[in-house]
């Protein structure tokens, strides 16, 4: 049996695990892991986390010092988790590397038909007895470019849903893939992708790399009046110059699931609440932004599949097994 500390634990993470612990022990903090929380961690052989949650060097330490060996992810990024620090302390690191690609693709296609088409005004509308069409005005997405940055297992879901539209599909990635070659995915570069698109969907990991990958640089070379979608990372958007893009109307719209700054507000009802970030307060008033809370991944068969491979997780780790869903610096040839 290993006892596991979740933290950053909603009631459909209690739901999911409860009725599927098998044989092991968890208990369930709401908060999140980080510096000063990480003594909860105590008496437990591993924690289990998600996006938001801190689990840098310092943190690592302290988990160690507890004798806590194991960061199992709720989620497939990992970049929240220092894996040098976790090698040097000796604490293993899984993830769910894919649950359901599929999901987050159909969000983010869901994100650019909204803003398309303008649904979200149009249902407020009806709801209040207003019928009119105006200003309503959308565009179709049939005959657009849209771009797709990291044709991983998401981008590949993203661009199989979006052929259907009847589009052009172009992409960047530094391993271009011969299914999406063979479905007809024109590979540029990223300067290219860039003055391309006028659709641009990220869904690329966060590295030191991709880190504000989107900035007032990149920006400048997108087609004015373009759509910016990012289901992936907030980091991969310099949220302040996209502010200043939309601002100069240049951007021309902008759908997010994920934002810079989104481990002080998301997973939280803040409705009562002063909205003390004020990059995110302008961006909810910019009536060509739709922002949702990192629903990406939130439907049931993710959260199926999540639970199953986080306990399969928790087997592997207690029974001394690799697992394949294994993260270290050794595996990355990278940190
Ligand atoms: P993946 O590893 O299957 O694919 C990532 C792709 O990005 C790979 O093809 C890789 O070569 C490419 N890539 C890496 N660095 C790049 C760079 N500098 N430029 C261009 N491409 C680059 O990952 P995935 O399962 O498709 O997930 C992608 C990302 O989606 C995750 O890292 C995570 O951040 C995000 N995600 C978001 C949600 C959500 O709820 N919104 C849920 C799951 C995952």
């Amino acid at each position: 049996m290993a006892k596991i500390a979740f933290f950053s634990t909603q009631s459909y993470d209690r739901s999911f695990f409860e009725g599927n612990s098998g044989k092991h022990q968890f208990e369930f903090f709401e908060t999140r892991l980080k510096k000063n929380t990480a003594q909860l961690a105590d008496g437990f052989d591993g924690v289990c986390v998600f996006v938001n949650d801190q689990v840098d060097a310092g943190v690592l330490k302290k988990l160690a010092e507890m004798n806590v060996r194991l960061v199992a992810l709720r989620c497939a990024g990992f970049n929240n988790v220092d894996l040098k620090a976790a090698e040097e302390h000796n604490v293993r690191v899984m993830r769910v590397p894919a649950y359901s690609p599929e999901a987050v693709a159909e969000h983010a296609i869901a994100l650019i038909m909204t803003l398309a088409r303008k649904t979200h005004k149009a249902f407020v509308r009806v709801r209040e007895g207003n019928f009119s069409l105006e200003r309503l005005t959308g565009f179709n997405i049939h005959g657009k470019t849209i771009g797709i940055v990291g044709t991983g297992k998401i981008g590949q879901a993203f661009a199989r849903v979006a052929n259907g539209f009847g589009v052009t599909l172009i992409a960047y990635d530094k391993y271009p893939d011969k299914e999406m070659k063979k479905m007809g995915v024109e590979y540029l570069s990223f300067d290219e992708l860039l003055a391309g698109s006028d659709i641009l969907s990220l869904h690329c990991p966060l590295t030191p790399e991709t880190n504000h990958l989107i900035n007032s640089g990149s920006l400048a070379k997108m087609k004015k009046g373009a759509m910016l979608v990012n289901t992936s990372r907030g980091k991969l958007v310099d949220t302040a110059a996209v502010i200043d893009s939309l601002k100069d109307g240049h951007l021309g719209s902008l759908a997010i699931d994920v934002y810079e700054q989104e481990e002080k507000l998301f997973f939280r009802d803040l409705s009562e609440l002063i909205i003390r970030d004020d990059q995110i307060a302008r961006l909810m008033i910019f009536p060509n932004v739709l922002i949702t809370a990192h629903q990406g991944f939130f439907t049931s068969e993710s959260l199926e599949e999540i639970t199953r491979i986080t306990v399969k997780n928790f087997d592997d780790y207690e029974a001394g097994r690799l697992s394949e869903n294994e993260v270290s610096c050794k595996l990355l040839k990278n940190c």
